[in-house]
């Protein structure tokens, strides 16, 4: 089934305890679209970059098999920038730069053949420009999920909550549940934020796994313990490609089903990590992939007897 991505691509410089890299690809749409792609061969991309940003990087995507038709270069312009340094325990991070550069007046345009997808993953951006993306579909689709951050929270609540409202499920941090919908505990967050309009909430721990909440159903799903947590930026955002790439593969957006969608997500996650920008990403195997899910059957099985 076709998946359609809005969401940044980028370019990141990230300084991690064990080293740093500068000017490296990154953003929430190219994670995104790589994780989404190891599931389903019509992943499609909405995004803009300046003309700064590397043929080579876009010719990969493309061999990937996603669409880049909805992709706009603006020439003279310089692409969205982000930098990042992460703490000592790796699950804190300082945004030290945002640029928004090419993102300040980005105004997404979806490609005919978009219009029409049946799956939508509105990565982490401006909540007017994810609000776009929904309007122009021409058919309703079968399921929106909405990623956001708490940089939205601080500047546009107001325009945030009016896409929310808009969603059929909504991925964020626990920090960022708290910050919405002003609880601290996450059942209670997340009762508050379902009537906001999310029929589904995905809450992301980092290196404590993530749970989903439906109907008054809760799932948790562990991270996969490692050895070395190289670099977790995109970790979020490979979530959510693995997650609704699963979906959009399976076409089944049961309760059941997102709870093994979560587990892919997680897998993808836990690759994301282990090396810097998408180099993981770049060199992985379905088989591989298959294993890890594996590994999470493992960790968390257990009998009464
Ligand atoms: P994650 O680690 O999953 O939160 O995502 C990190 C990615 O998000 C990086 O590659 C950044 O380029 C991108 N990013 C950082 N800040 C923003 C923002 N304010 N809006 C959109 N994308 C962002």
């Amino acid at each position: 089934m076709s998946l359609v991505t809005v969401g940044t691509v980028a370019f990141d410089s990230i300084e991690t305890p064990y080293g740093k890299v500068d000017k490296v690809v990154g953003g929430a749409a190219t994670y995104i679209s790589l994780a989404a792609s190891y599931f389903t061969k019509e992943a499609k991309l909405v995004a803009v970059v300046g003309d700064d940003f590397p043929e080579a990087e876009l010719k990969y995507m493309r061999k990937r098999g996603i669409d880049l038709s909805g992709l706009q270069i603006k020439k003279g312009e310089k692409s969205f920038f982000w930098s990042g340094k992460y703490h000592e325990n790796m699950n804190q991070r300082d945004t030290l730069d945002t640029q928004l550069n090419v993102l300040e007046h980005f105004n997404p345009v979806l490609p005919e053949s978009y219009k029409t997808a049946k799956y939508v993953m509105l990565g982490n951006l401006q909540p007017g420009v994810q609000m776009k993306v929904i309007k122009q579909m021409k058919k309703k689709p079968k399921l929106i999920v909405m990623d956001t951050m708490n940089f939205w929270m601080d500047i546009a609540m107001a325009d945030l909550k009016k896409t929310i409202k808009k969603v059929d499920v909504l991925t964020i941090n626990d920090e960022e549940a708290r910050q919405l919908s002003g609880e601290y505990s996450l059942v209670t967050a997340a009762k508050k934020i379902h009537k906001m309009g999310p029929k589904f909430l995905v809450i992301k721990k980092g290196e404590h796994g993530a749970l989903l909440f439906a109907d008054g159903k809760m799932f948790f799903a562990p991270a996969l313990p490692l050895a070395q947590v190289f670099d977790p930026t995109g970790a979020g955002d490979t979530f959510a490609g693995g997650f609704i790439g699963y979906l959009a593969q399976t076409d089944n957006i049961s309760f059941e089903n997102m709870k093994r969608a979560v587990i892919y997500g997680s897998a993808m996650a836990s690759f994301c990590v282990e090396e810097f920008s998408i180099a993981r990403l770049k060199h992985l195997k379905k088989s591989e992939i298959n294993k890890r899910v594996q590994q999470f059957v493992k960790l968390t099985r257990f009998s009464l007897k």
